[in-house]
C-alpha cells in the first residue's frame, strides 16, 4: 500500500514562518524524494481544507509551493495542464499591474484570523515545473492573489503583515492559503 502521508501544519509563532527560503537546483527538484515532498504538500493542502501551500508552512525553508486547480480556472493560457494541481520551484514574481484589489484572506498558518488584503490584480510569473521546465506566465483575480499569498511566505511574510484589518475568523467559509 502507498497511501500518501500529510504533513504537519507549521503555525505561528513558529520562527520557520519568519525566514527567507532557498532556491532548489534542478537536480534536487527532480529528485524522487522531492517530488513526493510536493505531492504530500498537496494532499496536506486539500487534506485542510486549503487553496495554497507553501515548503515553509509545513516546516522546510524551500522555494516551493503548490496551487490547487480551482484557482487555475478562467485565466488566459497557462503553459501547463490547468487540470492538474500546480507545483511550482523557484516561483517569481517579476512584473505587477498597477492595479490592485482588496479581499479577505486566511491562512493555514494563522489559524483564527482573517484579514483584507490589497493585492495586485495581475502579475507575471517565472518558475520551475515539477519535470524541470522553466516556464514564465501571467496570472489574474484570485490565481494572481494566491500566488503573491504564497511567495510572499518563501520570503517570511504573512498576510497579517499586510492586512489593513484583521478579524478573529472560524474558517469554515474562505479557503486558506
Ligand atoms: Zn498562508
Amino acid at each position: 500500500m502507498n497511501m500518501k502521508q500529510t504533513l504537519p501544519i507549521v503555525t505561528l509563532p513558529d520562527i520557520r514562518l519568519r525566514e527567507l527560503s532557498t532556491p532548489l537546483a534542478l537536480e534536487h527538484i527532480l529528485e524522487p524524494k522531492m517530488q513526493r515532498f510536493a505531492e504530500e504538500m498537496v494532499v496536506t493542502m486539500y487534506d485542510d481544507d486549503g487553496i495554497g501551500l507553501a515548503a515553509p508552512q509545513v516546516g522546510r525553508n524551500i522555494r516551493l509551493i503548490v496551487i490547487g486547480k480551482d484557482a487555475l480556472v478562467e485565466q488566459a493560457t497557462l503553459p501547463f495542464d490547468i487540470k492538474t494541481d500546480a507545483i511550482f520551484f523557484n516561483p517569481e514574481i517579476t512584473e505587477y499591474s498597477w492595479k490592485s484589489e482588496i479581499e479577505e484572506e486566511g491562512c493555514l498558518s494563522v489559524p483564527g484570523l482573517a484579514g483584507l488584503v490589497e493585492r495586485h490584480t495581475k502579475i507575471s510569473v517565472s518558475a520551475i515545473l515539477r519535470d524541470g521546465t522553466a516556464v514564465k506566465f501571467s496570472a489574474r483575480d484570485y490565481f494572481a492573489r494566491v500566488l503573491q499569498h504564497e511567495i510572499d511566505h518563501l520570503n517570511g511574510i504573512l498576510f497579517i503583515d499586510r492586512a489593513k484589518e484583521t478579524w478573529k475568523h472560524d474558517r469554515k467559509h474562505t479557503k486558506a492559503v
